[in-house]
Parts: structure tokens; C-alpha cells; sequence
């Protein structure tokens, strides 16, 4: 069972993710923790991308690709593995093919969370905190009783620059323009498969399931 996840901020990429991984037992292989990992083991590779990381550099695509490869060649990923964060690029796409037929695995499906743009909005521009305890609240999922006012303490609630409308929006736009080319990539090889990521997190996992479960067959 071998993965890519894909889905914008918002989509829920992180909870279907969780729930993938604890279903089947499969590691979760993110860009921020095979970093880390290559660094704390300071292998060759791990320690070029931290000599990068410390001038605050970008670490270059030959390095990031040779700790992905090192990664899926270790014996947790028989099994399988969930990518979450890479490829982020088509040339890094296309070095994932080059790096599997290597390890003589190919990827079986990338999942793409699909979310709407104006759900995303609502969702990412939701969130509302308390200047006076600090409680989170979001006006979809957990609002307070009373609109703009801190249920635990009365306090006045506030949005965070980061959550405005302007900031979600380029974030999402820069988001939208990276992925789109990825997802045609995938398409074109016929891995794609859209899970509608607008449904209660159950159903959406569901969805994954039944999916996955066709693997088997
Ligand atoms: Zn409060």
C-alpha cells in the first residue's frame, strides 16, 4: 500500500492521515520528520540538508530526493508508507517514480482531499481567540454561545492576522498553483483519486477505506 496524500490547508489532510496509519499500520512519512530523522542520525545526506537549513536556505532537490530514498528503503516501508509534503514539485514527482522502480515498488494511489475553495475559506478564516484566556473557538465548528464573547471568561474575541481573509486567500492561491500541475501528473498516470473531503470526517475516512480496500481484491 503506497501512498501520496494530497489536499490543501484545510482539507483534513492531517486527521485522514492519522486515521490511515493507525488503520494500516503503515509509517507516515512527512518532509519535516524525514528531515529531522536524517539529521538526529546525522547520516551524509541528513547533515547536507541541515548545513542548508542553518544558512535558512532551501535544501536543494537532489538532497531532499536522496533522504526520500533512503527513507523508503528502510524495512517499515515493506509494508507500504504514506507520503505527506513530498513530492511538492513534478521534477520531484518524477525523481518518486525513478526512486520506487529502484525499490521496485510503484506508488497504488494518491489520494487527493477535495475540498471547495469557499468551504477552505470559511474553514482557515473560522478560528477566533480570546484576548483575555486564550481559547479557541471557530465560528463552523466550535462557536461560542455568544458571538464574539469568551463562553469560559466573557473576554472579547479576536482573529489572528494569520487567519484574515487577504492572508488564507494567498496562502491558498500559492497552494492551488503547486499542486495543480502535481495532481495532473498523477492523473496522467492514472494514480488520482478525488475523495470528496467535504463530508463528516468519517465519511471521508470511509471513503479512504473502501478505496484502500480494493487493493486487496
Ligand atoms: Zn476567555
Amino acid at each position: 500500500m503506497n501512498l501520496v496524500l494530497m489536499g490543501l490547508p484545510g482539507a483534513g489532510k492531517g486527521t485522514q492521515a492519522e486515521r490511515i496509519v493507525e488503520q494500516y499500520g503503515i509509517p507516515h512519512i512527512s518532509t519535516g520528520d524525514m528531515f529531522r530523522a536524517a539529521m538526529k542520525e546525522e547520516t551524509e545526506l541528513g547533515l547536507k540538508a541541515k548545513s542548508f537549513m542553518d544558512q535558512g536556505a532551501l535544501v536543494p532537490d537532489d538532497v531532499t530526493i536522496g533522504i526520500v530514498h533512503e527513507r523508503l528503503s528502510k524495512p517499515d516501508c515493506e509494508k507500504g508508507f504514506l507520503l505527506d509534503g513530498f513530492p511538492r514539485t513534478v521534477p520531484q514527482a518524477e525523481a518518486l517514480e525513478g526512486i520506487l522502480t529502484e525499490l521496485n515498488k510503484k506508488i497504488d494511489f494518491c489520494i487527493n482531499i477535495d475540498v471547495d475553495h469557499e468551504l477552505l475559506m470559511a474553514r482557515l478564516t473560522g478560528r477566533r481567540i480570546c484576548k483575555n484566556c486564550g481559547a479557541t473557538y471557530h465560528l463552523v465548528f466550535n462557536p461560542p454561545t455568544t458571538d464574539g464573547v469568551c463562553d469560559r471568561c466573557g473576554g472579547e474575541l479576536y482573529q489572528r492576522a494569520d487567519d484574515n481573509e487577504a492572508t488564507v486567500q494567498n496562502r491558498l492561491e500559492v497552494n492551488m498553483q503547486q499542486t495543480a500541475p502535481l495532481l495532473n501528473f498523477y492523473e496522467a498516470k492514472g494514480y488520482l483519486r478525488n475523495i470528496n473531503g467535504q463530508q463528516d470526517i468519517n465519511v471521508v475516512f470511509a471513503e479512504i477505506n473502501e478505496l484502500l480496500g480494493s487493493l486487496s481484491e
